[in-house]
């Protein structure tokens, strides 16, 4: 799986310019200059939504009638399948505000490639990969005025695809509606990093063996939004679920992978088990690291192992990363019958700044990772 989301994204893809005509604009009301700068300047994560959504429908053979359309509620019947049976995938990048004016996007065809593997597991159609590019450029272009430039600042894009068909039996639908929206977005941690306080769940777990842990569906984050408000209750900002099998190994957060460093220099983080979303900022920093000469390692790694290297001084450092903050050190790890803090240390900072750096164009892209689009 890894292997074919690093080939496909390591592929050529055509210019923003080419792709840019397959989605066919639909003007409409816009936000006013005043309202945009503001939102920008503090938009949180989430919150208000740019003006141009990106839209394409399959009706049986193939998707149709690609097009950027004003953003708005929109209308499902109330048989529309996704309602009844879940069946529903996306996506999460981000476009960024160079120094220069220019707006970038970062490995959007490891996003692509993804969401058809998603698509393939929930038996959804997939959509071709410059199809996802063009719908991605179509949609930052529409709402340029959108993207912030402060650093670590981004627009966040969410693609999404779910069955729209009315149809109350059980099978896959006939009908689907594929769609970006777009979201201006703080750094998630204003200056740097801070730390979170991680629970780890021993009662749920967000995906199990042959079920879809390794895919973006909305089904995996609903498994994990009771512990996580549990959790929440208890004092703590997120949950680490352990493997189902065994209930002893660490797999990831509800909607981020997880690292471990340990004194000696050596990082490791769970090897995709199955269970496993394969991040792409998982795949940047596993290669950032090793670009760094890091011996950074993917395995297993016992829950027990992590609390007695935490103990004795050989896990110098945990943290937490995805595509909407990054990265988040783990300053404290705890659960029914243990509760230890990390000694932090200056590797998550140093991977925050080179990766981000390059996201925002002021650290050299030695990877090709950055994709223009206008
Ligand atoms: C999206 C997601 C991640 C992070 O993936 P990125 O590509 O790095 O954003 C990690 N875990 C889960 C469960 C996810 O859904």
């Amino acid at each position: 799986m890894q292997e074919e989301l690093e080939n496909i994204s390591a592929r050529p893809i055509a210019s923003a310019d080419s792709l840019a005509q397959k989605f066919m604009f639909v003007q409409g009301q816009e936000a006013s200059d005043d309202v945009v700068r503001e939102l920008k300047a503090n938009p949180g994560f989430g919150n208000a939504f740019a003006d141009y959504m990106a839209r394409a429908t399959w009706t049986g053979q193939q998707w149709e009638n690609p097009s950027v359309v004003p953003y708005g509620p929109i209308s499902l019947d109330p048989a529309g399948s996704v309602l009844h049976y879940g069946q529903e995938i996306f996506e999460g990048l981000k476009a960024y505000r160079h120094e220069d004016g220019s707006v970038w996007t970062f490995r959007p065809t490891y996003n692509a490639a993804r969401l058809n593997m998603s698509a393939r597991r929930l038996a959804i159609p997939e959509l071709p990969v410059e199809d996802f590019v063009a719908s991605i450029v179509s949609v930052v272009r529409a709402n340029e005025r959108w993207v912030p430039s402060e650093m670590g600042t981004s627009l966040y894009l969410r693609p999404f695809t779910f069955a729209s068909e009315a149809f109350l039996g059980v099978r896959a639908a006939t009908k689907y509606e594929y769609m970006v929206v777009a979201s201006p977005a703080s750094a998630y941690f204003g200056d740097g990093v801070k730390a979170i306080d991680v629970w780890v769940d021993r009662t749920y777990h967000r995906a199990g063996p042959g079920g879809m842990g390794n895919v973006k569906t909305g089904g995996n984050y609903a498994a994990s939004l009771l512990p996580k408000l549990v959790s929440h209750d208890a004092g703590f900002d997120e949950v680490l679920f352990l493997d189902a099998a065994t209930n002893t190994n660490l797999d990831e957060l509800g909607g981020m992978n997880v690292f471990v460093v340990y004194a000696d220099g050596h990082v490791e983080t769970p090897a995709l088990s199955g269970n496993i979303l394969p991040g792409a900022t998982r795949s940047s920093i596993l290669q950032l690291l090793r670009a760094r000469g890091v011996d950074a390692r993917e395995t297993t790694i016992s829950l027990q192992s992590v609390i007695d290297g935490v103990k004795s001084g050989d896990v110098a450092e945990m943290f937490a990363c995805g595509t909407a903050a990054v990265v988040a050190p783990i300053g404290r790890l705890a659960s029914d019958d243990f509760d230890v803090r990390l000694p932090g240390g200056d590797v998550v900072q140093s991977v925050y700044e080179e990766l981000v750096g390059i996201q925002m164009g002021r650290v050299e892209d030695r990877f090709g990772w950055c994709y223009r689009i206008c």
